[in-house]
């Protein structure tokens, strides 16, 4: 890819440590260079311990905005000038935007989750919604269900970091209840994998998948079809990865910064060339 880099450039990055196999930089820079912007995306590593420095160096050093990733997706919440309401909510942030040395906060997963759901043609309103997993792509994801099901259940292995999120999501849904263990799944229409069971080779299933049934929607937030989709698949259940979900966070990021509508179609070539390469 050439890009122009000129005295005019604008730089947005990602922090993260390790962030080397990103697919961001491949995502918003293919759609910078579509539109004609002058932005660059790249990515800057940043152990733990620096991150209150890279925030200071952002200002410092004029950057538009980054994404951050882990482990720096809580800590920064605190460091910020303002955060919106959603990524308060669930307690992290993945989208900075730096206006004039105002750093703004925003979370873009769970938005991003229901634009992939949108695009699916599935449509969690008035549903019961299973989710498994309580981390913070679980509370991103739950934040929005929580707003459209009729009910939602929600499975953790920390039984405490799950009823904390059940607790939390009451306050917008007063359905939310708190599945204590897995020898019988609770009747619903769509079950999420929100744990992070599944990216590694080997990882047990997230739940038994005698469980599952051929009209149960099933979504994994991971980026690939993970063993839970291809055994849901096989039952004969409409199935959606995660990768809809990185792409859509990815563009509403890119909305926040440029103010431009993200050229969807460029960021999803990008993005499945990525993933093919890895
Ligand atoms: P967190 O580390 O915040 O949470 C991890 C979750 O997985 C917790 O609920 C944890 O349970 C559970 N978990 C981990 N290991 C096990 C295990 N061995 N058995 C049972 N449960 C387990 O991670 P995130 O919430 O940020 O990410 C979760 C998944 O979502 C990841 O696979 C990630 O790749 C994906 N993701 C996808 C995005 C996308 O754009 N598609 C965006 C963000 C995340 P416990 O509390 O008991 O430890």
């Amino acid at each position: 890819m050439i890009m122009l880099i000129n005295a005019k450039t604008r730089i947005i990055g990602l922090i993260g440590y390790p962030v080397e196999h990103s697919l961001s930089p491949k995502m918003h820079n293919a759609a910078f260079q579509s539109l004609g912007l002058n932005y660059c995306y790249v990515v800057m590593p940043v152990a733990p311990e620096d991150i209150s420095e890279a925030l200071k160096g952002i200002r410092a050093l004029n950057i538009l905005g980054v994404n951050v990733t882990m482990p720096h997706k809580q800590t920064v919440i605190h460091m910020l000038n303002k955060v919106d309401d959603e990524a308060r909510f669930i307690g992290a942030v993945n989208t900075i935007i730096n206006e004039n040395g105002f750093l703004k906060g925003f979370n873009t997963d769970g938005r991003g989750f229901m634009e992939s759901l949108r695009e699916a043609v599935i449509d969690p309103l008035h549903k019961v919604v299973f989710i498994i997993g309580a981390g913070g792509a679980a509370r991103a994801v739950g934040y929005y269900l929580a707003q459209k099901a009729s009910k939602i259940y929600l499975y953790n292995r920390n039984q405490q970091r799950g009823l904390k999120l059940v607790q939390d999501l009451k306050k917008l849904n007063e359905n939310v209840i708190f599945v204590e263990n897995l020898s019988k799944i609770p009747e619903s229409d769509i079950v999420i994998n929100a744990s992070s069971l599944g990216l590694k080779a080997g990882d047990p299933l997230p739940l038994n998948p005698d469980f599952l049934r051929g009209d149960h929607i099933v979504c994994d937030l991971i980026y690939w079809d993970t063993p839970f989709i291809n055994v849901a698949k096989r039952k004969g259940c409409k199935t959606l990865n995660g990768q809809g979900m990185l792409l859509w966070q990815g563009a509403l990021a890119f909305e926040v910064w440029t103010g431009v509508t993200p050229p969807i179609d460029v960021m999803r070539e990008a993005l499945e060339k990525g993933l093919g390469s890895t």
